[in-house]
């Protein structure tokens, strides 16, 4: 909280809920006279408040606090398995899922195999059965689900709760809320996967108190969330850190959007398996000849053999850092972040990797942008999405 909260008016009762609560859940474990001395509440306003919250079930108290002279007092904290919510993430082969606490607490982690078809309406008919069977096993009543958070390797209008284009998963034009019928009571969020994931690093993770950074998430396509002045940036379109679709080759090959030479093109987990079944099959010597059937190459059998001293299969990995670090070089020149984290697959070669891409940066960005900018790979690795659309709803419930 940066200011003070004004006057003891009943019609503030529920914003100064919400920012005691977002107070509580910053301290950690809070004393109703900090409370008070922070936001210029009176001590009965910050009582009466604290008591509503106990009695809500969303805080405890957690024990005694550091006298500062006199009687030692009783510290408040957020009740750790009162509130509950659950966050999605989805590509082509798997559904995670999350369930977290009111703590931000990470209760269990599930992942399911993606429906063959992909089918969308098969696709939910999975995730529904599943937020159920989470529920039950859980004993968790609907009334304790802040909320529902899913995170989709696409564009997305957040909004409206639609998918506007995912071409990866082949789904153009859905409306997502119809699907969550089942569970009309409780508030559901949609969020682009790499945006998903700036929300979990700006909240637990490696950007926590940054204004300005940029993920960028590397798999079978290439995306980034961006945040700048503490809040995640939508543009007019509400769609933004399409990088992937940045024009890195304009001799390049066609992109799955229409346009040729785009990022994805070039530095995807996609284009790497292609680039290294082409190489095989031209007869190229290297261990990735040693996988028996060309057709099973994947981005794990590259990151292997590059590792085993594999020239080929380094290259194919330095090259596609090469096409990364021209990209971020000029996100770099444009939003000056603070941080770039790189997460999703590339978090399984950074170490093989990250140096020569950093070294193209600095090489390429102007040095008045570039000369404090850190380039991070993330450590909450693929998780980071699934996370962060479990954090969405938190996210709301404090009143961020
Ligand atoms: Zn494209």
């Amino acid at each position: 909280m940066t200011g003070k909260i004004v006057g003891n008016n009943r019609f503030l009762k529920e914003f100064n809920q919400t920012a005691i609560l977002d107070m509580i859940r910053v301290h950690k474990a809070i004393s109703r006279a900090e409370l008070s001395k922070l936001t210029g509440l009176s001590p009965t306003a910050i009582g009466s408040i604290v008591s509503e919250l106990l009695e809500m079930g969303y805080i405890s108290e957690s024990g005694i606090g550091e006298s500062k002279g006199g009687r030692r007092p009783v510290l408040i904290e957020l009740k750790p398995k009162s509130f509950y919510t659950i966050g999605i993430d989805m590509d082509v082969n798997y559904i995670n899922f999350v369930l977290m606490d009111i703590t931000s607490w990470i209760i269990e982690e599930r992942t399911l195999g993606m429906p063959k078809s992909l089918v969308f309406k098969n696709v939910m008919k999975v995730i529904r059965g599943e937020i159920k069977k989470i529920l039950k096993d859980y004993g968790i009543t609907t009334e304790r689900l802040l909320g529902i958070g899913m995170s989709v390797p696409g564009m997305v209008d957040s909004r409206d709760l639609k998918i506007i284009f995912a071409p990866n998963m082949g789904w153009e034009d859905i409306d997502v809320k119809d699907q969550f019928e089942d569970f009309s009571d409780i508030k559901v969020y949609v969020e682009n996967e790499a945006m998903a994931s700036a929300i979990s690093e700006n909240w637990i993770g490696t950007c926590q108190g940054i204004s300005n950074f940029v993920c960028v998430n590397i798999k079978s396509g290439i995306g980034s969330g961006i945040f700048i002045d503490g809040k995640p940036y939508r543009g007019t379109s509400g769609i933004t850190g399409e990088v992937g679709h940045m024009v890195v080759d304009s001799n390049g090959s066609k992109c799955r959007c229409g346009n040729y030479g785009c990022l994805e093109t070039i530095a995807s987990t996609t284009h790497m398996v292609d680039q290294a079944k082409r190489l095989v099959k031209s007869g190229i010597a290297s261990k990735l000849n040693d996988i028996s059937d060309v057709e099973d190459l994947s981005p794990k059998s590259i990151i292997d053999c590059a590792r085993e001293g594999d020239e080929v299969s380094r290259n194919i990995l330095l090259e596609s850092a090469r096409y990364l670090g021209l990209a971020i070089s000029s996100i770099v020149n444009i939003l000056s972040p603070q941080k770039v984290v790189l997460g999703k697959d590339f978090v399984h070669y950074s170490d093989i990797v990250l140096d020569h891409m950093k070294e193209i940066v600095m090489c390429k960005a102007l040095k008045q942008t570039s000369k404090d900018v850190e380039i991070t790979e993330s450590k909450l690795g693929e998780r980071a999405s699934v996370l962060g659309s479990a954090i969405i709803p938190l996210k709301v419930f404090f009143g961020k």
